[in-house]
């Protein structure tokens, strides 16, 4: 591939930075992404302690075997065989704790509907009814699909002004059964009456295909696709943070770093959130009334994680992934009463190893407003002094006990742990207030809450999970719409069924 002359230069080196990486530079593109941190990948990022590697954002996947979706995208991406992955147990992946009952989702619609149907007889023709529309919801979508596109539709409007709940309550009165339909929200997490119900239908349908662990860290996704970059003739800087876009009468000339070095460049990709994206524009291009727009926009909710390592072969591994409420009603658990917390939270072993028997590590992790940790906005990692670390041993503690009684006797096979608050991730990266998914969209202003790939600067583009969805999937879709701005986005799809 001849060296295209033009420079891009793209800010932040999570999976949509590296994504657009991968592609601009596979087609020529003189790439140079800049990253903040001493580690790339953004939620990719992950972190030792005791000897054992803990993710940060990257935890199962789904659609990966031959021929479903994320396999087509790997494969395109050269991350087939990079990335090391262990298969989720197919007969319950997930499994909803709901008010004390458990219930087990399986892969393969079939499957799926005939596990749930054993504890909803009465309500079997309800869960194919919602199969069926999940299943129309995700095939009618170009992207999910790599159908070649003729139209900026990437999904249908009915979708789009939906609510989750309206949806899933539409294929079934049975509220017990709504609710467990609703249980992996935290993958989402989704707000009732808010949430659209194509985030829903494309999440769970991605996961009924397939769902994997990633053995080993999801760290192998950022750093296959970084050496790929570099393979290409493209850089990926690490402790290169941006401070400014830097921009003359009509387009963006440079980004400065707080270092004091100016990068020029043709081109622009921003990773960032588009709130801090913006904070960083002073050019009268970017009109006041955008601004506000999106700086007011509503993020999803943070976390607090513990992360766990367990005594030597003292636990065994667990092959699903537990989400527990201990409430009928799921959608409660975003709006929590800080006193009863937790009254939710996904559970979910590490694989460190093909097929383990015992498990190494795992994490807990429960939702989390930012108004929880305010008080200590603006201070260090490390140095947020005692308080700090009582609150967080305090909510560990809670975690750890409310585990105990769906696992009873695991407190005493943990060695140690280790916790991050929605401060954490807010330093990592630079999520408005440590914001688990991004923005979040809203049924009721559909076009309100979107944010586009383009800026009103004509040179600067944004990409990641804000723009059309995130996790592993929407990102990398995003990646690719944003991509499709140079190089069209028909022309990308047929490399990736070429897989050139
Ligand atoms: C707790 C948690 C669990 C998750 N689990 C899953 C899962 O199991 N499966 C799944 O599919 N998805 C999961 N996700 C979602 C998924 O991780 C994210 O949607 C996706 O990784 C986000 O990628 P991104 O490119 O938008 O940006 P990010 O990962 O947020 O990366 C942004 C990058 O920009 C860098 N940056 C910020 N400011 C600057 C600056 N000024 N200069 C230079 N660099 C800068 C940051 O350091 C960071 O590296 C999870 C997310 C969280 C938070």
């Amino acid at each position: 591939m001849p060296m295209n002359k033009n420079k891009i230069v793209i800010v932040g080196s999570g999976l949509g930075g590296l994504v657009c990486g991968y592609v601009l530079s596979k087609n020529g593109y003189d790439v140079t992404i800049l990253e903040k941190n001493a580690q790339i990948g953004g939620c990719l990022q992950t972190f030792r302690r005791g000897g054992v590697k803990f993710d940060t954002g990257m935890h199962y996947i789904g659609s990966m075997l031959e021929n479903q979706i994320l396999h087509r995208f790997w494969n395109y991406l050269g991350l087939l065989d990079t990335v090391p992955l262990q298969q989720l147990d197919t007969e319950g992946y997930d499994v909803i704790s709901l008010a004390g009952e458990t219930f087990k989702f399986a892969n393969g619609y079939e499957r799926f509907a005939d596990t749930l149907s054993q504890q909803f007889p009465n309500n079997r023709s309800d869960i194919e009814t919602y199969l069926t529309r999940v299943r129309e919801i995700a095939d009618a979508s170009p992207l999910y699909n790599l159908r070649k596109i003729n139209n900026n539709i990437f999904i249908e409007a009915d979708y789009i002004k939906t609510s989750i709940n309206d949806f899933i309550a539409s294929s079934t009165s049975n509220t017990k059964l709504q609710n467990v339909l609703a249980g992996n929200l935290p993958l989402y997490a989704g707000v009732k009456d808010k949430t659209p119900t194509y985030v829903h239908a494309l999440i769970h349908n991605f996961y009924i295909q397939s769902a994997f662990r990633i053995i080993g860290g999801s760290d192998t996704i950022a750093h296959s696709l970084a050496k790929s970059i570099e393979k290409f003739g493209g850089k990926v800087r690490t402790n290169a943070e941006v401070e400014k876009f830097l921009c003359d009468e009509t387009h963006a000339t440079g980004v400065r770093l707080t270092t004091g070095e100016v990068v020029e460049a043709d081109y622009f990709v921003s990773n960032v959130h588009p709130h801090a994206t913006l904070s960083k524009i002073d050019s009268h291009i970017i009109r006041k009334a955008y601004r506000e727009r999106v700086s007011n926009l509503e993020n999803t909710i943070s976390n607090f994680t513990v992360y766990i390592k367990f005594k030597e072969n003292a636990t065994p591994y667990l092959n699903y992934n537990y989400y527990f409420y201990e409430l009928p009603d799921v959608w409660k658990s975003n709006d929590y009463d800080i006193g009863k917390w937790p009254q939710s939270y996904l559970f979910m072993h590490q694989c460190h190893q093909k097929d383990p028997v015992y498990a190494q590590s795992a994490e807990l992790i429960g939702y989390m407003h930012f108004d929880e940790v305010r008080r200590w906005e603006g201070t260090r990692v490390g140095h947020r002094g005692q308080e700090y670390l009582d609150f967080k041993e305090q909510k560990a503690d809670k975690l750890l006990e409310s585990l105990e009684q769906s696992f009873p006797g695991i407190r005493s096979c943990i060695e140690s742990y280790y916790t991050s608050s929605p401060l954490t991730y807010s330093d990592y990266t630079a999520t408005h207030e440590g914001s688990m998914y991004g923005i979040i969209r809203d049924k009721n202003f559909p076009s309100q809450t979107y944010v586009s790939q383009r800026t009103k600067i004509p040179n600067l583009f944004m990409t990641g999970q804000n723009i059309n969805s995130h996790g592993i999937l929407g990102v990398t879709i995003g990646g690719i719409i944003t991509c499709a701005e140079f190089l069209g986005i028909n022309k990308i799809i047929q490399e990736i069924y070429d897989n050139i």
